[in-house]
Order: C-alpha cells, then structure tokens, then sequence
C-alpha cells in the first residue's frame, strides 16, 4: 500500500491535482512543467487540512516531519537556508482552495526574516532599508495572522513613528526608523503573547501552515464558501514558495494580469502593476497600481516576457487566465494562473471568441459556462435618458446599476440589507471581512483600490454592481458622512452606482430592464442544440408571459390562478366566493369574477402565440385571501371601545365570525387545492368555462390556436382526480357544444404531495401529464414549512452544517428526488410517454435541473428571468 503523502515539491505536481494540491499548487506546478518561470516551492495537501480540521486542529501523523523533509529539499535546491545568517531563504505560506476564493483565506510573507537573517538579506539586496522593511512587515504580518495579535498595536506604532519623524508616507522611514520599529513590534508581540512569542523561523514555518489550515474555517471563508456553495469539506492547501521581491527598487514591480477584460470578455491588454511593491499591495487595494500597459515603458523585458507568458497560458488553459506576477531586479516570476472570474457578458464573449478563435467547441464553451452567473445578464442598467451630471467617478469594476441608501460599514449592511432593504456600501477599501455586507448590499462603493481588488474581484464574482477606487470621495465612518467636492452625503442618503461606467449619482436614477445582446442569442442557440429538456416558464399574465416568451420560455408551465384573484380588483369579488354563506351568493361572486378571469386567460395565451398553457385551477392558501384573524379580532374591540355600535362595527364583527368559521391552524394543509373545489364545484367549473370562452376569444381574434392544459393542484387521491376531470369534462363538453366549437385540451395534474407519488401508476390512470410541484413536494416530505423554515431553525442547519443547501432552492435528491423517481417511473408504468415536468421553485435552479434530467422530466418551468439559466442548465446536464 502506498503511504499517504502530505508534501509535494513543485516538480511533483501538475495541473490534473487540483484536488490535492489546490488551484494555486497545481496552477504553478502546472507553470513550472510548461517552462514558465516561477519560484520554487512545495506545497501541503488539502487532505493534510481536512485531517488537522476534523481533528478539532491536531495535525495527522507524520506532517510535522514531512514539511521539515520539504523545507530540506527546498533549501537544498535553492542553496539557502531558511533565516540562514547567510544566503538565507525567505518563504511565503499561501492558503490555496480547490475552488478559488480571493481572499477569504490567510497568507504569510517574508517568512524566513529574523535578527540572524535581515544582516543578509541587506547584505546580498545592497539595500539596507529594504531588508528592515521586510522583517517589520514579517513581524506585523505573522503577529496578526498567526498569533493574533490585534493589528492596531502594529499601525499605532507605525503611525506613532511617522508622526515622530514628521514623515507621511512608509517609504519615507529610514532604515534606521525600521530597525527600531522591527524592535518595537518585536515588543508589542512579546508583550502580548508572553512566553508564547517564538522568533525561530522553523516553528514560525509549523505555525503559520497550522493559521492557513485555521482560516479554512474562519468567518469569512465560511460566508464566502456558503455565497457561493462550496463544500466545507475541501479543505486548503497551503504552498510555501521562495519569496521573490517586487518591492527591491526601480526594477522590481509586482502585479495581477486577465488574458482577456473580465468586465466585457474583449480580448484587450487588462491589468495592473505597481513598481517596488509586494503582491499584497496590490491585490488588497491598499495603493492605486497603474495600467499594464505602461509596465511596457517602465520593465520592457519583462513586459515582453509576460504578454508572451499570458498568451502561453491561456492557449495551455484553453481559458482566459487571471494571473499574479512578480518582476524581481528585471526578472519576471509568475506566482499564480487559474481561470479569470467574469462578469456572464464576459463569459459569454470569452467562449464565443474562444470557439471562433478554434480553441473551443462548441460543447467545450458551453461547459465554461456557469449557468447562475447568467442572472448578472438579467440585471437592470441605469436608464440612459436620465440626463444627470454624476458626482464622483471611480473605476467601473463590476456592471451593472444600484440604487440604495449609502451605508459605511458591512454590518449596518448586512442588517439592513438582510431585511430587504437597498442599501449602498460605502468603503474606503473593502477587506474579506465585509463579505457578509457586500452579499446583502445592492452595490458596493470604494474610495481606494483597483480592478483586481478584493472588492471588484468578489463583486464581479457574485454580478454584484461596483465601483472602486473612486478618488474624489471623502468619507468619514465616525460622522459617518460621504463628501463629495462640497456635497456631503449622510448615511440613508439614496445614491445610484453605474459599475459598468464608474459614475456615482447623489439620486435615485431610474433602471431599465436588462439588454441581451449577440453573444448571448448565439450562446444559448448551441445549448438549445444540445439539451434534451424543454423549457417553460411560470407566469400567470401577459407581461410576464411576454418575458418569458422573449427569454426563450417554450410555454408556461405554471399558470397559478390565484395570483390573478389577488390584484385589488378582483379580492373583495374572491373574498365573497370564498366567505359565501350559500350557493346563492358564491354564485354571484363566481359571476362577477369569471370576465375577469378570462380576459387574464386571453392575456396570457395571447402572449404565448400558440405554445403551450398550463393553467392550474384553484389552488388558494385560504389565508392568503382572508383578513387576518388576529388583526380582524383588533379591529372590533378598537370599534367596540370607541363606542361604535352602527354598521361599521356590525360588518366587522361579521366578518370576523366569518373569519373565525374558516380559520385553520394549518393551512398549508388545509383547504387548499382541489379540496376548495371539492367542496364547491362551481369554482372549477368557473375557471374552465373562463378558459374555454378565452381560448376561443384568441383563437378568433389572433388566429393563435392555444395549446391549453387544465391541471388540478394538490392531489392526494385518486378520486380527488377523477372528481375533478370529470368536472372539467363536462364544463368544457358544455362550453364547446353552446359554441358550437372544438378545442383539443389536456387534463393533467400535480404531483406535490407524498401520496401521490407513492401512487403515481394509479393517479396516472386519471391524467394526462404529471407535474412535480416541489415546494409544496418538499415542504411535505421534509416536514418543514415553506413559510416559516427559512426565518429559523432551516437557516441555524444550514450554518450549522446540518444541512449544506437550502432544499427550497436546491432539490434534496435523496429525500425529495426519491418521490419525483418514483413518481415518473409509476406514472410511466402506466402511461408509457406520460408528459412529465416540474414547476415548483427548483425547476430554475442549475443543480436541481441536473437532476431533473437524469430522472427523465419531459421540461422543466420557471420564473420568466430564470428560464435563461434554466436552458444552459439544461445543456450543461448532458454534455
Ligand atoms: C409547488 O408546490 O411546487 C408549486 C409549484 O405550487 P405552489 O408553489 O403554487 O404551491
Ligand atoms: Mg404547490
């Protein structure tokens, strides 16, 4: 049996290790294997993380002695010792996921500098400065991020020092300022950490790759992982890598490049470079680097290497690369490639040229595609005609318009935002930390920082609308004030972003919907070609239906009925059907109601041109059409009270008693569905005769023949069914006969309840076509609440790892996805090619179409802005 190994050098690994090795690992042992220059390194595996981490952080056996083992290769590799007194090696020690996530995650540099290197290092770097530069930032950073030490102990010293010696900027400190303030910190970590604090570079070297494997599970990891469905159980890797200096002098320079624009996928020079800087610099937004392309005049060789390095890559990768470089003296070291995060329009563009450029097929372009991301295409832009000067302009760092109240700081985010509230994040810089506002927040504004910052990586990631860097903006957190030139903003104030132009607005602009452009038609065109499940849409009028139709919808799928019932017009007529004391009157009611209902039909079927209908009788929460009882109650002890005793009070109370009469505890679980119209027959047969006399409306006046399928909700039984079908017969035979017209139609049904799936060959006996109703599905075979889970314990599971996905969102395959099996395979058993498809919520969500095809759904229906992500979810599952 093999031994498992924790450690491998850079030679060892390639690109197919990514599991092991995590993309950084693998990206740069990839790199070395193809030539191109980067550090040399070693890399521990994220099994040796998955195993510290389930061991509450005790490290497996043999780790300890396998990274001295690595750490003696490296130096006998590189001829240098790690914080030798001579020829002294320095490390970095960088957390590196499976799936990247910029950012959230720690990192050590300078590792290696101690008082019996930084003599060395001066010695050797002919830069004195430099070398105590290096050791004060190894002790600051190490003291933070290892040993957790508060980092303002560090910035007051610095700012304190600064201050002392009349000087604004670092550089401006003297070698001698940094050899005090290396012995200061010393002090401060010392001081904090008591007998704690070891100045051995070694155990440093044990410490920090034991912090890397903590930050796995630190809060922001833990945000991001959930924001974005990554598995806890991935694990980072953690590579050590010989430092090379981007921060030596004039020569040096140190930067982040994307082979292509992640903003729009054009295939122009895109990144950023800051001379005698260290990576960090720029990545976290901390200086405002300058444009690649002036790196041509500055480091011409090394530019020359890089572009020719960028092109290798990305042909290697077969995908636009994002890339972090270091030029160290003149020499060019790549430290990272992996797959660029972009923006969907970028995506898209990216994998037409790709294709174009014979670097892709078709099918291997679709594959680069993630269908969730699509959503970003559907967001709203600001609305050109609005004819206003912006107040500030900064980089257009993720498209896309946002309109929200400014906000400075991510928990006031966070919170307001939770609650459904559009709110602006306003920030000097963004760090990881504010990633749980920046989730919740409709844009993000940042004073300082790049187009590579974490703040525009993250946003583009998520299609969230940013700005950055926006120079011109003051804003002071403590009066919590934005200043603009001389107009200040307070926080509530409403500003509007444009991250796709960089301009700020000090109003509320107006948005318009989305644009989809020519990558988009040609994109989806090859995943039509490919997928096997159709696409329909729920929607329940004619604009929504128009959407859906526009974004590609093969028909409606779920046309709920009692969405219609709820405009303003139409309540007061339902509530008196529902709280109708005899048949007299609910007649009356269903009287009044059923014009309305067919003019809503005919808006619909007039918008489908001819596709597909399917319209879902009845289906009315009882409590979602009924005052409230508590509220009902309120009201007529405040009339009582204030002595009304007319026929305002006496409605009130009847109502109430009305009220009273009908309330349910349960009514999720109550007179839903075709229980209403079990109980009261005439409702059906309203709502068919409505969709007949609509159907043959638009027949005459479009000359569209709508393809209509009655469907009846929440069946449990088969003489539910059969009850129901042979109303719907019956009314529409009448219908057609008092015509004196034909119509051919469908009667179908729902599958949202356990019972029905668990007999499905006997339900089919009765229907035409199965449609899986998953809320209600998954609501009943889980046990949980559709309307109340998610505001407590569902939400508690999911951080807790009870649960890792909401099953309202994604299908829980093995509980729920048990009965839709089941359910297709019963209802085929009978009906050979029965027509199956579902309509609940999941039926937009990329995972949950996966299954549905592997199950053999005939389509599957969602909300009109999801349909589509639903069609390349639909071709990304069989390719
Ligand atoms: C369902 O239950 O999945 C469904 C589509 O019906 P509704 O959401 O209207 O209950
Ligand atoms: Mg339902």
């Amino acid at each position: 049996m093999v031994e498992k190994r924790f450690i491998y050098d850079l030679s060892e690994g390639d690109a197919s290790m990514k599991p092991l090795l995590g993309g950084k690992g693998a990206g740069v042992a990839e790199m070395a294997r193809v030539g191109v220059p980067v550090p040399d390194a070693f890399t521990v595996t994220t099994e040796a993380c998955i195993e510290a981490t389930k061991r509450d952080g005790r490290w497996p056996d043999g780790l300890r002695e396998e990274i001295e083992e690595g750490l003696a290769r490296l130096e006998e590799r590189t001829g240098k010792v790690l914080g030798g007194s001579s020829n002294p090696l320095l490390v970095s020690v960088r957390s590196g996921a499976v799936v990247s996530m910029p950012g959230m995650m720690d990192t050590i540099l300078n590792l290696g500098m101690s008082d019996e290197s930084v003599a060395a290092v001066a010695q050797e770097s002919g830069n004195e400065r430099f070398a105590w530069d290096c050791y004060r930032r190894f002790i600051q950073m190490y003291g933070e991020v290892v040993e957790e030490v508060p980092a303002y102990l560090y910035e007051d010293a610095l700012t304190g020092l600064k201050a002392e010696r009349g000087v604004e900027q670092d550089t401006d400190l003297t070698a001698e300022d940094l050899k005090g303030l290396v012995a200061t910190f010393k002090e401060i970590s010392a001081e904090h950490l008591g007998g704690e604090w070891t100045s051995d570079p070694r155990e440093q070297l044990h410490r920090a790759v034991d912090a890397v494997f903590r930050s796995w599970l630190n809060p922001r990891a833990d945000v991001y992982r959930r924001a974005n469905n990554i598995s806890a159980e991935l694990g980072t890797a953690v590579n050590v890598m010989q430092m090379v200096f981007g921060n030596r002098g004039d020569t040096s320079a140190t930067g982040v490049c994307f082979t292509r624009d992640p903003s729009t996928g054009e295939k122009s020079l895109y990144g950023e470079f800051l001379v005698n800087a260290q990576g960090e610099d720029v990545v976290a937004g901390i200086r405002t680097p300058r444009p690649l392309a002036e790196m041509r005049d500055v480091l011409p060789e090394a530019y020359d290497e890089l572009i020719a390095t960028m092109a290798k890559m990305e042909a290697h990768y077969k995908d636009m690369q994002d890339m972090e470089f270091t030029v160290e003296n003149g020499r060019l070291f790549l430290l990272q490639t992996r797959n660029g995060k972009r923006t969907a329009a970028a995506a898209l563009k990216v994998a037409s040229d790709l294709v174009d450029e014979g670097v892709l097929t078709q099918h291997e372009a679709l594959g680069r595609i993630e269908p969730s991301q699509l959503d970003q295409l559907l967001h709203p832009a600001i609305d050109p005609a609005h004819g206003r000067t912006p107040i500030a302009k900064g980089l257009p760092a993720s498209p896309g318009a946002a309109v929200g109240e400014v906000v400075f700081d991510a928990d006031t985010a966070a919170e307001r935002g939770g609650k459904g509230e559009p709110v602006v994040l306003v920030r000097y810089e963004t760090t990881p930390d504010d990633i749980h506002g920046v989730i919740v927040a409709q844009g993000i504004l940042t004073a300082h920082g790049g187009m590579t910052s974490h703040a525009a990586v993250v946003a583009r990631g998520m299609g969230k609308p940013c700005v950055a860097g926006a120079g011109g903006i003051k804003i002071d957190v403590k009066a919590r004030t934005l200043t603009i030139g001389d107009r200040v903003l307070n926080e509530g104030d409403v500003i509007t972003l444009d991250g796709s132009t960089g301009d700020v607005y000090g109003e509320a602009l107006d948005l318009i919907p989305p644009q989809i452009n020519e990558d988009f038609e040609r994109v989806v065109a090859w995943a039509d070609e490919v997928r096997r499940l159709g696409v329909r849409a729920n929607a329940d009028n004619f604009e929504d239906a128009t959407k859906a139709r526009e974004l590609g919808a093969e028909g409606i799928g779920l046309c709920r009925t009692e969405h219609m019932f709820m405009a303003a017009d139409r309540l007061p007529a339902v509530r008196r059907m529902i709280l109708a004391d005899n048949q007299a009157q609910r007649a009356e009611a269903l009287a009044e109601i059923l014009p309305m209902q067919q003019s809503d039909f005919e808006g619909v079927f007039t918008a489908m041109k001819g596709l597909p209908v399917t319209v879902r009788l009845l289906d009315p929460p009882l409590h979602e059409f009924l005052p409230n009882l508590v509220e009902q109650s309120l009201l007529v002890q405040r009339l009582e009270t204030a002595g009304n005793d007319g026929a305002e009070l006496a409605d009130a109370r009847e109502t109430l008693s009305q009220v009273k009469r009908l309330h349910e505890q349960n009514p999720m679980l109550g007179t839903r569905g075709c229980r209403l119209a079990m109980l009261y027959p005439e409702i059906p047969e309203m709502q068919t005769r409505a969709i007949v006399r609509a159907a043959l409306a638009v027949l005459d006046r479009e000359g569209e023949t709508v393809k209509v399928e009655i469907m009846i909700p929440l069946v449990a039984l088969t003489q539910e069914l059969s009850a129901q079908r042979a109303i719907v017969e019956k009314t529409v035979a009448d219908e057609l006969a008092q015509a004196g017209r034909e119509l051919d139609y469908t009667i179908g049904t729902m599958i949202e309840l356990p019972r029905a799936a668990l007999l499905a060959d006997q339900i089919a006996e009765h229907a035409d076509f199965f449609s899986f109703g998953t809320n209600d599905l998954t609501q009943t075979t889980i046990g949980i609440s559709r309307d109340d889970a998610e505001n407590g314990f569902l939400t508690n599971y999911i951080m807790d790892h009870v649960l890792e996905r909401n099953p309202f969102e994604t299908i829980d395959v093995d509980g729920v996805g048990q009965l839709v099996q089941m359910g297709v395979d019963k209802g085929r058993s009978t009906k050979p090619g029965l027509k199956t498809g579902v309509c609940g919520e999941h039926g937009g969500d990329p995972d949950s179409v996966e299954f549905f095809n592997s199950v053999g759904l005939d389509y599957v229906s969602c909300s009109p802005f999801r349909v589509p992500i639903a069609r390349f979810a639909a071709a990304k599952a069989v390719l």
